[in-house]
């Protein structure tokens, strides 16, 4: 070893900068399998990406024509409050825009409202299996979470969770219909735990998948709750602009706006984006189609999973839940094989497949191999 590198390594040893230990529970997102790395494994073979909750008719096409025309301004910085957005979804909401947040994604979102108000050592209560980015931005903000796990039909336990809240943890987060089991809390049940939390408690309720719902929103709830609250939603799932990254959240005043402005990065939201989420949600002929045929789908492939005497939720989403015999491995590999690429997730030791619901040939497609790959 060169002197100089003797010296290098010696400091490296004692001084060098370190990640923070917080960052050392957190398990990295792990992204599905891409078609691109999946045709390295299997070459030619037409894939299928039914394992990211995408929506497979895509976005309004005036949503394209508004992002490709605001490309011709991009060389100024966008807007960095989302006025036009914001003024959008407050016509949209009837909610007065100083109370609605936008981010790059509602995922932006759960991160600067848990840096806005977690404090290190501070508890995030949630109920697994969930959605994972909750774990990851809390962690990031030095919190520890309670996990009050759902029941064995994937429920929330009410009753656990009221005993839970009797300790006032600093925040709780519910997702409904909650990924990735796809099914949905009653509004008696939100209502019945919404009774339990303390006002010191704050609120983060994801309804990323509202548009694929049959119950009302939550918001009303919320409001008559009389906490603060951050209710998400996304322009990534029923509007089909995930690669655009646009989301946005109903606050419980505009305080807590005020609050996820300080820590966010100015720019927020691409200049495109925002010019797709307006032209988006102003095309809600566009948006019912493709809900409509996604929720027709999902009804055939889960009456064809009761057909085989397949056990799987009740979805509320784009996906579906599905339980495998099969080790998941092996149910992954051959489906992938027959050019399906579905998301494998461990529950308690069980194998299940959450598999989006796609285009129906391709649905066609999936029900022609699945009974087979899961047994
Ligand atoms: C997909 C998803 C989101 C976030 O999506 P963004 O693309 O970041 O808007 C948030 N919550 C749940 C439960 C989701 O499934």
């Amino acid at each position: 070893m060169t002197m100089i590198g003797a010296v290098k390594s010696a400091v490296a040893g004692s001084s060098q900068p370190r990640p923070r230990d917080a960052l050392a529970a957190i398990s990295p997102y792990q992204p599905g399998m891409t078609p691109d790395l999946a045709r390295r494994r299997f070459g030619g073979v037409d894939f299928a990406k039914l394992s990211s909750n995408e929506n497979p008719h895509g976005p309004s096409p005036r949503a394209i024509a508004a992002a490709t025309a605001a490309l011709g301004q991009a060389e100024f910085y966008p807007d960095s409050t989302s006025a036009a957005l914001r003024g959008a979804l407050s016509k949209h909401l009837g909610v007065d825009s100083n109370r609605i947040a936008t981010g790059p994604g509602s995922e932006a979102l759960i991160d600067y409202f848990f840096r806005a108000y977690l404090e290190h050592g501070d508890t995030l209560l949630l109920s697994r299996p969930t959605f994972p980015s909750y774990d990851i931005f809390a962690l990031s903000a030095g919190a520890r979470i309670v996990d009050v796990p759902r029941t064995a039909t994937f429920d929330l336990d009410v009753g656990a969770l009221t005993i839970a809240l009797r300790q006032a943890p600093k925040a709780l987060t519910l997702c409904t219909p909650n990924n990735p089991t796809g099914n949905q809390t009653s509004r008696r049940d939100i209502e019945a735990i919404l009774a339990a939390t303390p006002l010191s408690t704050l609120i983060l309720f994801d309804e990323a998948y509202f548009e694929f719902q049959d119950e009302a929103s939550a918001l009303d709830l919320l409001e008559a709750w009389g906490g603060v609250f951050l209710l998400i939603r996304t322009f990534s799932k029923a509007y089909g602009l995930a690669g655009l990254r646009v989301g946005y959240g109903i606050a419980s005043s505009p305080e807590v706006v005020a609050a996820l402005d300080r820590p966010r990065p100015a720019f927020n939201i691409a200049g495109p984006s925002q010019a797709a989420a307006v032209a988006a949600l102003a095309d809600q002929v566009h948006l019912r189609a493709a809900v409509a045929d996604i929720a027709g789908e999902r009804g055939r492939i889960e009456r064809a999973l009761d057909a085989a005497g397949i056990v799987h939720t009740r979805s509320w989403a784009n996906f579906v839940f599905v339980r495998c015999d099969a080790p998941l491995e092996q149910a992954f590999d051959r489906l992938l094989a027959a050019g399906l690429i579905v998301r494998p997730i461990p529950v308690r030791g069980e194998a299940w497949l959450r598999i989006t619901v796609g285009k129906a040939a391709d649905n066609d497609r999936l029900l022609a191999e699945l009974v087979d790959a899961i047994r």
